[in-house]
């Protein structure tokens, strides 16, 4: 399942392909458009004959900005991921849902084996009226804030446990199980502890690890554990050799030379090592 590198990752590749481009058709196969527009034809219509001019990002969202301050808003759900061919021609057999083709420079595709992922469009000043969007809370990769900031959000939930609380959309955004078992690894700090137990020191830490650690998956392509986890050209993402903890139980830690665990949290596994997380 992507997450918050991997569309950050599409995002700017889509900056660089297909920004400034012009529209020409859009042929919409997924169910994702119906909950917002009337009908698949309103999508159409709204997307078709506009430049997209931007790409942004809140969260999981990819926000191509369009002329006439619309937004074509798209996120992956659990599968979706874009595809562009190099040739222009297009492999058989792919599940596409979204098809957008421009007057220069070929086309873009929405792969989606799930059909969970969403795309529609809407005014600008309408974007906050959408609840999932509306609803996100800071965002690790973009606008800096200072770690007090952090701390006070994970203090509104003092009981809470710290894995949960990253995965919690409403306080940061685009977070999943793996990066989350990374952050944690790298700030020294186990699953289960609670804000209210944690010193300033280790808020800080917690912190500043979530920021590098996303920055270096982006840097590094994101994570490919399947080989669905593409990017838009089909590479697979670097960071898989950069994991310290996910999926990695019985091996040994790379700190410490101990042994990586495996436990149920909230009906998953995490993963951490017991001598270096605490
Ligand atoms: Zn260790």
């Amino acid at each position: 399942m992507p997450e918050l590198p991997e569309v950050e990752v599409a995002r700017r590749q889509l900056e660089r392909e297909v920004a400034g481009r012009k529209v020409r058709s859009v042929d919409v196969q997924g169910k994702g458009v119906v909950a917002v527009h009337r009908s698949k034809a309103d999508f159409t219509k709204r997307l078709a004959d506009h430049k997209v001019k931007s790409f942004d990002r809140r969260g999981l969202w990819i926000l191509g900005k369009l002329d006439k301050d619309d937004i074509w808003a798209v996120s992956p759900g659990a599968t979706g991921r874009f595809f562009r061919a190099k040739s222009g021609k297009v492999p058989r057999g792919l599940p596409i849902k979204l098809s957008v083709s421009f007057t220069t420079g070929g086309s873009v595709h929405l792969l989606d084996t799930d059909d969970t992922a969403k795309k529609f469009v809407v005014a600008k000043d309408e974007l906050a009226d959408v609840p999932e969007i509306a609803a996100l809370g800071l965002d690790p990769l973009e606008t800096p804030v200072p770690w007090s900031t952090f701390g006070g959000v994970l203090r509104t939930q003092p009981r809470a446990k710290l894995k949960a609380l990253l995965q919690d959309d409403s306080l940061v955004a685009g977070l999943g199980s793996l990066y989350s078992d990374e952050i944690l690894f790298h700030a020294g700090l186990r699953y289960d502890r609670s804000p209210d137990s944690l010193s300033a020191h280790e808020i800080r830490r917690l912190y500043r690890s979530m920021v590098e650690t996303l920055a270096s998956a982006v840097k590094h392509g994101g994570v490919s554990f399947d080989t669905d986890d593409v990017d838009m050209f089909g590479n697979r993402g670097e960071f898989d050799t950069e994991i310290e903890v996910y999926q990695r139980q019985g091996e040994t830690c790379h700190r410490c030379r101990g042994t990586i665990e495996r436990a149920r949290f909230q009906k998953k596994y995490t993963f951490y090592c017991p001598a270096c997380q605490s």
